[in-house]
């Protein structure tokens, strides 16, 4: 680090952006474009500016990595390959392309914004910002991804990756995980965004996090913007970003039982809003306090869908991290005993063939224990603790 304090002089101030400190933004934005046109990956929505396939990506990119968007977004496209495709399709369809990815309200509100646009804008994706963020699950970064990207509009966007490079370029001494000083960064990342190729440079400032500038081993020697950047200059890269330290998250016992009857298994459907909604699942829910595993089965069971059932054994143990919390959860194998099904919760049920799994979208959680399924053995495992 020290070799870098040598070559590059600490930046100069600009005292013309009022509260904002880039020394020279048009040697930054020119810099960076550059770097971006020689070094940037090639991902499949970058081909072309298609706002569908640019709204698509993004969306998926929210919470997701890249690596692991690639292969969703190319299933994605193929069968959904236009904005009518999408709207026509069932919602069940969009979540099972969706299975895996997580976060399934941004499955569930493209649909509904893809519906939207076709029986409201005659199919047109808006070109207006404010139209566009109307739109169900269009936020101000998808907004400003796809007016940027797709109809060249000078809109900033500010993700993980803009926020870290921002900190450490100007040494901002702002915690980028406090979501209530978000539009500090937007508002500095504004002042800088490229007039003329706001797409362009706005998709180069990420890739820019993303390749060198990254979290934990930031490539300073190989930066185009090591001469701008405050951080390197006063050897406090390390320093940046702030971060504020993050909660600890709870950890829910959950009981799930796999029910049978007559070689069927019983799957519930979950309210389309919230967590994981529109998503199959097997029925069961949180332990109380000094209640077994085994109980909470039964019990939940029989709050859920009104149904009696007896555990036979134990499948498997799963554990599972949603954001902002974990679950522990303990897989039994349930004989039914009697009952007809009355759904408290979910909005749906069905008894399903084991081979005809696969045709619906379940929870990754779910996803862990279902090839581990073998109706036909019930095979007993180790019980819980
Ligand atoms: S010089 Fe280093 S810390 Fe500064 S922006 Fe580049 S990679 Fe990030």
């Amino acid at each position: 680090m020290e070799n870098f304090k040598m070559t590059h002089p600490k930046p100069r101030m600009n005292n013309q952006i009022p509260g904002f400190f880039f020394a020279d933004p048009a040697l930054i934005q020119k810099t960076l474009l550059h770097w971006y046109n020689t070094h940037h990956r090639h991902l499949p929505w970058r081909e072309g500016c298609d706002p569908y396939r640019i709204w698509v990506s993004e969306v998926m990119l929210q919470q997701t990595q890249v690596k692991t968007a690639v292969p969703y977004f190319l299933a994605f496209v193929a069968r959904f390959p236009t904005l009518g495709d999408l709207a026509r399709a069932d919602l069940e369809q969009v979540l099972k392309s969706w299975e895996g990815l997580g976060y399934y309200a941004r499955a569930r509100n493209l649909h509904k914004a893809a519906r939207q646009v076709v029986h409201q804008m005659e199919g047109r994706i808006p070109e207006r910002f404010s139209d566009f963020k109307a739109l169900p699950g269009v936020g101000d970064y998808i907004a400003s991804a796809v007016m940027s990207m797709a109809f060249n509009q000078i809109h900033a966007v500010v993700d993980a990756n803009v926020k870290r490079v921002l900190a450490r370029l100007l040494c901002l001494d702002i915690p980028v995980n406090q979501s209530s000083v978000h539009n500090r960064f937007k508002a500095i990342a504004d002042t800088l965004v490229d007039r003329t190729d706001p797409g362009g440079f706005n998709q180069a400032f990420m890739e820019l996090g993303a390749l060198v500038c990254t979290p934990a081993a930031p490539d300073c020697g190989s930066c185009p913007l090591a001469h701008s950047c405050l951080a390197l200059a006063e050897s406090r890269v390390s320093a940046f970003p702030l971060r504020l330290k993050p909660k600890k998250i709870p950890c829910h016992r959950i009981s799930t039982g796999i029910v049978i009857k007559e070689g069927n298994l019983l799957v519930t459907r979950r309210k389309l809003d919230g967590l994981l909604g529109g998503l199959w699942e097997f029925p069961g829910g949180k332990r109380k306090n000094k209640e077994s595993a085994e109980d909470a089965c039964i019990r939940e069971i029989k709050e859920e869908t009104g149904l009696d059932v007896r555990i036979v054994s134990f499948l498997t143990h799963v554990r599972h991290a949603y954001t902002h919390f974990k679950i522990e959860m303990d897989v039994f194998y349930c004989d039914y005993i009697s009952g007809d099904v009355v759904l408290n919760g979910p909005i749906d049920h069905q008894w399903i063939a084991h081979e005809n799994i696969h045709r619906l979208a379940f929870p990754t959680a779910n996803r862990k224990f279902i090839p581990l399924i073998d109706p036909s053995e019930k095979n007993p495992g180790i019980k819980p603790a």
